[in-house]
């Protein structure tokens, strides 16, 4: 089984996994990208799956669909490319000889969902579309921040070892306001240095891991005191979790 992030726009990845010439790809935004790789890696796609509604995951899965016959998944709440098959919380699909499960996170959308996966002899992947970035998480559109927080507290409980399969390039960036949230972690700030030296080489931060992101992300961190304090520097009000998670994400925002 083979993992590749497939770059698109300005700073969209298209996941694939692909194994025996047959592929899967994620959030296709865009046809294209993937059609060139499917036909450089003499690939047949068999399926997508896409994460929430916004354009740039979903724009290509209609040229993907009508070329190549594959069936595509998505949120039962969404509105989407219609012929989908809709997937509920803990409903599960059988793709490439693997079993997705299906995660409601909202708060980055209303009908976000992640798709999860055991993968045999190598690390779980899990593809998170935009609410769980590398040292960050995606913007509230639609969702509240307890939402949201509940959302990453799920993913969190995933397994340590699990490909965190992101949607964007966003690391390098929010890694700036992971340490400016938590200027003495050094797993962060050594985690830049491995960042910044993938960026400046052309290649992507992505896949991460669940256990790198719990030493990093200051949004799975809001139960620390490091990261609680901090944010009380700010926002003296910020209490309880919930509080103290809406309060980071406002400071992301006009970060
Ligand atoms: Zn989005
Ligand atoms: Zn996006």
């Amino acid at each position: 089984m083979k993992l590749i992030p497939i770059p698109a726009f300005n700073d969209n990845y298209i996941w694939m996994l692909h194994h025996d010439q047959r592929a899967v790809v994620v959030d296709p935004g865009d046809a294209q990208p993937v059609f060139k790789a499917l036909q450089s890696l003499g690939l047949t796609l068999e399926a997508i799956l896409v994460t929430h509604h916004h354009q740039d995951h979903t724009g290509g899965v209609a040229a993907l669909r009508q070329a190549t016959g594959a069936q595509v998944f998505g949120p039962c709440q969404e509105r989407m490319p219609e012929p989908l098959q809709r997937m509920a919380d803990g409903q599960t699909l059988g793709v490439l000889g693997l079993t997705f499960e299906v995660l409601h996170v909202p708060g980055h959308t209303a009908g976000h969902v992640a798709y999860f996966a055991q993968v045999p002899n190598q690390s779980p992947v899990l593809f998170c579309g935009d609410t769980l970035f590398s040292a960050g998480c995606g913007r509230l559109f639609e969702g509240t921040p307890a939402q949201m927080l509940q959302s990453l507290t799920r993913l969190a409980t995933l397994p340590a070892a699990t490909r965190v399969c992101c949607a964007h390039e966003y690391t390098l960036g929010s890694l700036q306001f992971a340490l400016a949230v938590e200027p003495d972690n050094a797993d962060t700030a050594a985690y830049q240095q491995r960042a910044q030296a993938l960026r400046q080489a052309h290649q992507p931060t992505l896949p991460s891991t669940l256990a790198l992101e719990r030493l990093v992300n200051p949004f799975l961190r809001t139960h620390l005191p490091a990261v609680a304090h901090a944010v009380q520097q700010r926002s003296s009000h910020a209490h309880s979790p919930v509080d103290v998670f809406a309060a980071l994400r406002a400071w992301k925002d006009q970060f």
